[in-house]
């Protein structure tokens, strides 16, 4: 694909929401800006993108997305630094894993400078809504779903790109009990467990709800062949820290390639901390609790960065990590969030200015 967009065509929304918003008290992904992104497949290509307001969109009820779930997504965040500059971090790891994503689910892929360039133009005209509070950002939800009308169970000829955006606070989570999921699954070998596709968060729920009724916040997923070995944390990759050593999961069918994940790893590393990519088993991390050398758990993904984990529950005991005073999860979390809103150096080049 070999579209090149020279302008994008800008409607702006007559009168602004912003004075509506208070910035000091903002939630997660709950106002949203002014204008979106928007732009459609069809006629076997994709047609120039543009920035209009933000607004409903009518869809048929025949629409493949309400049947059969075509739809995948990203999440991804901008800063804006003392300078007034604008910052995003590993736009294109975003971008690349959108038409991973698609191509799983049978969606035509973007060509980039309309991720890109249609990414930048709707930054700009809601530039003012990038939140400057320590801990917050401009969430940026970029999706892809199937418009196209029919009963037929085959691939739509009609899709929607559409980018989103809402101004957030900081996302605590607080610290968070999980459950390890014994029964369930969010993923197989040969699913699409890899990709960002709405329908593994629908199947998430349910699971997800019974561990909330039994008085967890969070499922700890295993792989489904044996539910003997530790895969992902909720909607996010997962570090376990034994002795001095971290450990997760290497990527395959079933985990998905998190772009704060991969950084996790590559930080830790260039700070001399020893990192290990293999299969874990639960009855490593069971042992490792009972005999004290279990000292971290934490989840990785863009909304949290980080998300300490309190402790787990298995096969029906509950089991309790230290409360250490320095751990390797605020540690990174500082310098992950630093580099992205441009604190520090940024020697893995990972900050991408929009200008
Ligand atoms: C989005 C997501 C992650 C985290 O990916 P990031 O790129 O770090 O935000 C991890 N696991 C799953 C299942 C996800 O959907």
């Amino acid at each position: 694909m070999s579209a090149i967009i020279k302008d994008i065509e800008i409607i702006k929304a007559k009168t602004t929401k912003i004075n509506d918003v208070d910035f000091d008290n903002l939630k997660f992904g709950h106002v949203f800006s002014d204008h979106m992104l928007e732009c459609d497949f069809k006629d076997g290509e994709w047609q120039a993108p543009k920035v209009v307001p933000y607004q409903a969109i009518t869809l048929d009820p025949s629409s493949k997305i309400f049947h059969y779930g075509q739809s995948v997504f990203e999440g991804m965040k901008a800063y804006k630094d003392a300078h007034d500059k604008v910052w995003l971090f590993r736009p294109l790891e975003n971008f690349k894993r959108l038409n991973i994503s698609s191509k799983r689910l049978a969606i035509p892929e973007l060509p980039e400078d309309y991720f890109m360039e249609g990414l930048k133009a709707l930054l700009e005209i809601d530039k003012d809504w990038i939140p400057t509070n320590d801990g917050s950002s401009l969430y940026i939800r970029p999706f892809v779903f199937a418009s196209g009308n029919g009963f037929h169970a085959s691939p739509a000829d009609e899709y929607k790109f559409i980018i989103c955006t809402a101004p957030s606070g900081a996302y605590f989570a607080g610290e968070v009990r999980v459950l390890i999921e014994e029964k369930y699954s969010r993923s197989a070998n040969g699913g699409v467990g890899f990709a960002k596709a709405g329908g593994n968060y629908a199947g998430q729920f349910y699971p997800t709800q019974l561990a909330i009724e039994k008085g967890y916040q969070q499922v700890i997923w295993t792989d489904d062949n044996t539910h003997e070995y530790i895969e992902e944390a909720g909607a996010m990759n997962i570090f376990v820290r034994i002795n001095d050593t971290l450990i997760t999961g290497p990527t395959s069918d079933r985990i998905l390639d998190g772009i704060t994940r991969k950084s996790i790893i590559e930080l830790a590393k260039s700070e001399g901390i020893n990192v290990e990519v293999r299969k874990l088993k639960v009855s490593e991390v069971v042992e490792a609790a009972k005999n004290g050398s279990l000292k971290e758990m934490f989840g990785a993904g863009t909304a949290a960065v980080i998300s300490p984990i309190s402790g787990f529950g298995y096969q029906d005991k509950d089991y309790d990590l230290p409360k250490l005073e320095d751990t390797y999860g605020q540690f990174l979390k500082k310098r992950i969030t630093d580099i992205q809103t441009n604190k520090t150096t940024d020697p893995f080049g990972w900050r991408f200015e929009v200008k």
